[in-house]
C-alpha cells in the first residue's frame, strides 16, 4: 500500500510536462487540446498499470516520446490506403473500384472551386444537378432521361418509392435477392411503401405468373438481375423483353434493378458476360438502375436510366433530394462517363477493367519477378512459391465466373495456424497493409491488383 502511494507520487503532473521542452514541438505540432488529451489518458493508463502490476509503466522515465507514438497513432487516417491482393477486385469492403487520373482529377477541381453544379451559365433559371451527366448517360445508354443519387441501393428504394408507392410491383420469387449489409428486395419493398407480389417459384417463373399477378392496383413489373448467385439446373426466368411486351399490352412500366451492369461489352476483353443498361433500355424497359462504383468503375453512385416521365417524377420525389449525390461524385462520375465515349482507351484508362483484363502470364511474371525477395524474407518459416489462382470480380458482379491469375502463396513449413496468422497480422501492420486471402492453410497474395511493385517492395522493408 505505502509502496503503491510512492509509486503514484512519481507520475508527472501535467502542467509541469507542458512546460519542459521536450513537448514544445508536440504542442506545436498537434496544438493544446489534444496534447492535454493524450497525457490525462496516458495519466490514467499509468495508474491502472500502477493499480494491477505495482509498478511504474516502462515508459515513465520519458512521457514526450510516449506522448508523441500515442497522437501519431491517433492520427493514422481511418482510411488507411493498402495493398488489395485479396483477388478480389471490386472489394466493398476495401472501397470498390479504383478512380481514374481523369476522374481523380475533376474531383479536386470541384473541392477547390465554386462549380455550376445547380447553375445554368446561359440563362437566370437554377439548373438541375444531374442535367450535365444526364445528357451523357442518354448518350451512353440510349435513354431519354437519367437520375443520380448517392448508391443503386438507393436508386432502387426512390425508384420504387417514386413509381408504385401504396401500389402493387410484381417480382419473380426467383429475383427477391438479398445484396449483402442488409439490402433485401423485399424490405426495400416495405421501405418504398409498395406492395411487393411475389410470382413465380424459386426456380422457374413464366410469363403468365406475372399476366396473372397483374391487376388495376399493379403499379410495376420488376426484374432484379440476380447478380451474386446463380441459380442453375431446371429454371426459366423471363427475359425483359417479353415482360416489356407484357407491360405494353397491360400499360404497366417495366423497371430494372441490375445491381452491376457495364456501358461496354465484357466480352471483347475475354472477360464473362454482364448485361448493359443499353439493351434493356432497347428492349423498352422503362427504368434501369444500376451501381457507379462497381462494373462501370466510377465513384459510388447509383444511376437511373430510363422514360422522361418516370425520371421526372422521380427527380421531384422528396427523397431525391435526401439520396441526391455531391458535387464530388457527380464530378467523379461524369469524368468516368466521359472514358466511355473512347472505348479504345477504356481499358487503359479506366483501373477496374484494366485490373480485370490484366492476363495470368502477365501476373505470373510479376509473381516471379517478387519472389526471391519474399523468400529471402520469409523462406525461414514458410516455403514461398509461385501458385496459379482464380481471382474474382466482386461486388456481387458475376459470382460464378472467374479469371485465372498468379499469387504468391506462403505456407508454414511448421504447419501450424499461429504461424500463418503471425504473417498475416504483420503484413496488415505495414505502413501501408497488405491484405491477402488465407485458403488450403496458406496465405495467397492474389498480385492481379498490384500495380506498385516498386512501393510494394519498399513498404515490406521500411
Ligand atoms: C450491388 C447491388 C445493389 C446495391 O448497389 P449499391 O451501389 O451497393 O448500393 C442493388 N441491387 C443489385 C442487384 C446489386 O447487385
Amino acid at each position: 500500500m505505502t509502496t503503491d502511494r510512492t509509486l503514484y507520487s512519481q507520475l508527472p503532473a501535467i502542467d509541469r510536462l507542458l512546460r519542459d521542452a521536450s513537448f514544445s514541438t508536440l504542442l506545436h505540432h498537434f496544438g493544446h487540446t489534444q496534447v492535454v488529451n493524450t497525457l490525462r489518458e496516458m495519466l490514467e493508463n499509468a495508474r491502472e498499470h500502477i493499480r494491477q502490476q505495482e509498478k511504474l509503466p516502462s515508459w515513465n522515465d520519458d512521457w514526450a516520446t510516449q506522448a508523441q507514438l500515442q497522437l501519431e497513432s491517433h492520427q493514422r487516417s481511418a482510411l488507411l490506403p493498402v495493398f488489395n491482393l485479396t483477388g478480389t477486385v471490386l472489394h466493398t469492403n476495401l472501397g470498390r473500384a479504383l478512380q481514374s487520373e481523369a476522374a481523380i482529377e475533376a474531383v479536386t477541381q470541384v473541392m477547390r472551386h465554386p462549380v455550376t453544379l445547380e447553375y445554368d451559365l446561359h440563362g437566370a433559371e437554377r439548373g438541375h444537378r444531374d442535367r450535365a451527366l444526364a445528357g451523357l448517360l442518354c448518350e451512353l445508354t440510349g435513354a431519354e432521361d437519367a437520375c443520380i443519387v448517392n448508391n443503386n441501393a438507393a436508386a432502387v428504394l426512390l425508384m420504387l418509392a417514386a413509381c408504385a408507392s401504396s401500389e402493387e410491383v410484381v417480382v419473380s420469387r426467383g429475383e427477391l435477392v438479398e445484396i449483402g449489409g442488409a439490402f433485401r428486395i423485399p424490405d426495400v419493398m416495405r421501405q418504398a411503401g409498395c406492395q411487393l407480389v411475389e410470382v413465380g417459384t424459386t426456380n422457374r417463373t413464366h410469363l403468365k405468373d406475372y399476366r396473372q399477378a397483374a391487376n388495376e392496383n399493379t403499379a410495376l413489373l420488376m426484374k432484379v438481375h440476380t447478380s451474386n448467385y446463380q441459380v442453375a439446373g431446371f429454371t426459366k426466368a423471363v427475359d425483359e423483353a417479353e415482360l416489356v411486351a407484357l407491360g405494353n399490352e397491360l400499360n404497366i412500366p417495366v423497371v430494372t434493378d441490375l445491381g452491376s451492369g457495364s456501358l461496354v461489352d465484357l466480352t471483347q476483353w475475354g472477360l464473362p458476360e454482364e448485361p448493359m443498361p443499353q439493351q434493356l433500355i432497347a428492349a423498352g424497359v422503362s427504368l434501369v438502375s444500376f451501381s457507379g462504383d462497381k462494373l462501370l468503375g466510377g465513384p459510388q453512385a447509383g444511376i437511373i436510366v430510363g422514360k422522361k416521365e418516370l425520371i421526372a417524377r422521380i427527380q421531384s420525389h422528396p427523397l431525391k433530394r435526401a439520396l441526391r449525390a455531391d458535387k464530388m461524385t457527380l464530378a467523379a462520375l461524369e469524368a468516368t462517363l466521359r472514358l466511355y465515349q473512347h472505348p479504345e482507351t477504356l481499358v487503359e484508362r479506366l483501373p477496374t477493367l484494366r485490373l480485370l483484363t490484366r492476363n495470368a502470364s502477365e501476373i505470373t511474371e510479376l509473381a516471379q519477378r517478387l519472389l526471391p525477395a519474399l523468400e529471402s524474407k520469409f523462406g525461414e518459416q514458410f516455403s514461398v512459391c509461385v501458385e496459379a489462382c482464380l481471382s474474382q470480380i466482386g461486388s456481387g458482379s458475376l459470382p460464378v465466373d472467374r479469371l485465372p491469375s498468379a499469387a504468391v502463396t506462403f505456407t508454414p513449413k511448421d504447419g501450424r495456424g499461429t504461424t500463418l496468422s503471425a504473417l498475416t497480422q504483420a503484413l496488415r501492420e505495414r505502413p501501408q497493409p497488405i491484405i491477402g486471402r488465407i485458403s488450403d492453410g496458406r496465405l495467397w497474395l492474389d498480385l492481379r491488383c498490384l500495380e506498385d511493385e516498386a512501393g510494394f517492395m519498399e513498404n515490406l522493408n521500411p
